[in-house]
């Protein structure tokens, strides 16, 4: 459903990305893994158009993100055709990215009605339901501002969800948040995981979660897959020093 070939981000003189690919099958869940800085976001945020490249093509679910110029520059697919591939994508953020102004409901509501052209009814009816899976529901009349963190990141993902993506996009969710709240938001991508099949990529630092969660694990180091595998032989017999030097400092 992703397919990621050869590409590459550079930050002005830093090479953040540098000639990466990968591909990922529908329904998979993906766990990337990896040292600070070593190029994660960057990926999801690359998949969520929030950034462009600088070499190397994307397709996303058959269609390209980004198109070749005849000069050779590469450019972001036209506005209307990225909506649309927006619509298949959802992202939850680390720090949560709620519309502080809205409630809980409106957050939710927002992005169906405006770029699905969803009315208002049909719109908080499935917002409701969304709410209800991540334990929001009593809560759909309070600001943002009123809730915990672990509540904020449950109302982000409903959110995300509201589009009915084919993908999700998970940054790093739970390392903004308190210790004690942390498992309340892993439970409900553990549900998500189990009755769903959408596909879900996550950047995580909770590699017990990343262990039990993931299909498959991709270990980054500067802007490359230095390994990849499943959970349990890339965290008990991973055969990458770099790999191994991490686990062993982190774990
Ligand atoms: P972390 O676990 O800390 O989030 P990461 O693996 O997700 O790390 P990225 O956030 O993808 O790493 O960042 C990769 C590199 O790109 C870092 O060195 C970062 O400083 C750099 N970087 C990210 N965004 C920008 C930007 N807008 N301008 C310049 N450099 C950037």
């Amino acid at each position: 459903i992703i397919r990621i070939d050869s590409i590459v981000k550079r930050y002005g003189a830093l090479t953040v990305l540098d000639g990466l690919s990968m591909e990922v099958m529908p329904g998979e869940k993906l766990a990337l893994i990896g040292p600070s800085g070593s190029g994660k976001t960057t990926i999801l945020r690359i998949l969520m158009t929030l950034e462009t490249i600088s070499d190397g093509f994307i397709q996303v679910d058959g269609e390209q993100l980004y198109h070749m110029k005849k000069d050779g520059r590469l450019v972001p697919a036209d506005e209307r055709h990225l909506h649309k591939m927006r619509e298949k994508i959802g992202m939850v953020f680390q720090h949560f990215n709620l519309f502080p102004h809205k409630c809980v409901l409106d957050n939710v509501t927002l992005a169906p009605m405006l770029t699905k052209g969803i009315a208002r009814a049909q719109a908080e009816e499935r917002a409701m339901e969304l709410l209800d899976m991540v334990g929001m529901a009593d809560k759909a009349k309070s600001m943002p501002a009123q809730l915990s963190g672990g509540q904020k990141q449950r109302v982000a993902i409903a959110r995300a969800l509201a589009l009915s993506p084919k993908i999700m996009l998970f940054d790093e969710v739970t390392s903004a948040l308190d210790p004690e709240l942390v498992e309340e938001v892993l439970n409900v991508m553990r549900k998500l995981a189990a009755e769903t099949d959408m596909t879900m990529l996550l950047v995580t630092h909770e590699m017990g979660f990343a262990h039990d969660f993931a299909d498959r694990v991709l270990f980054f180091d500067r802007g490359k897959i230095v390994e990849e595998g499943r959970p349990e032989d890339i965290f008990r017999h991973p055969k990458q020093e770099r790999t191994q030097t991490f686990l062993r400092k982190i774990l």
